[in-house]
């Protein structure tokens, strides 16, 4: 059976980067949707090009692109150990979509984490973010270099991290996204960790959570 993880919360919860180390030391494939997008932007993939005013607006691309980016992906070989899924499903639609991809694998069910963190702390934490413009890493949020420690690149705040779109994407987060949360709460493979703790911390509790769940499914 794979290890299949969603990781949900609003935009700044720290889910990226959970995702990441979790993913790293599992050796499992990690999917970010938002770092897909932006390195097709940076590749200027047409379809990517034409989201890109959507994600400068803090708005979401369309259900039928992003299902069919994670379809995609998660049928490749590289995804049959299992996966980390960051930034998908944002919407109910999305939700039922991969039900469905996960079924036709036919490897584990889908174990969801929320990593649940107050809104002011969210505004706080993406006011002062920073990405590498080359790579696209995420920077040391506690780090003053100017430059990303993987490739040298500039560190710049995310065109869609300043203030304004940040509530439209929180805002569009509680209307579209929050009913994904609904839609899974009830399965014995959900998990709320609370991501405004220290990330060891969370860490720690979401390993503990993620093995806990794993051990339902074959229980
Ligand atoms: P993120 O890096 O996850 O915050 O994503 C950045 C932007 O990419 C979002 O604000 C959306 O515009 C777009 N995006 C990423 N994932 C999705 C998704 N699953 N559905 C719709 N839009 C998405």
């Amino acid at each position: 059976m794979g290890l299949n993880v969603i990781m949900m919360g609003p935009p700044g919860a720290g889910k990226g980067t959970q995702a990441g180390r979790f993913a790293r030391e599992r050796e499992l494939l990690k999917i970010s949707t938002g770092d897909i997008l932006r390195e097709a932007v940076r590749e200027q993939n047409p379809v990517a090009l034409e989201a890109k005013a959507r994600m400068d607006r803090g708005e979401l691309v369309d259900d039928e692109t992003m299902i069919a980016i994670v379809r995609e992906r998660l049928l490749r070989p590289d995804a049959a150990c299992g996966f980390v899924l960051d930034g998908f499903p944002r919407t109910v639609a999305q939700a039922r979509a991969l039900d469905l991809i996960v079924e036709e694998r036919d490897n584990g069910p889908l174990i969801v984490i929320d990593v649940m963190v107050p809104e002011h702390e969210l505004v706080r934490r993406l006011a002062i973010r920073r990405i590498c413009v080359e790579c696209g890493a995420n920077a040391d949020p506690f780090g003053v270099a100017d430059t990303c420690p993987n490739c040298s690149g500039a560190l710049v705040q995310r065109p869609d991290d300043n203030q304004g779109v940040v509530l439209e994407r929180l805002s569009v987060y509680q209307r579209a996204t929050r009913p994904v949360l609904e839609y899974y709460r009830e399965r014995p493979t959900f998990r709320v960790v609370n991501g405004a703790q220290a990330p060891d911390r969370v860490a720690h509790e979401l390993d503990a959570m993620i093995d806990d769940a794993a051990a339902v499914k074959t229980a």
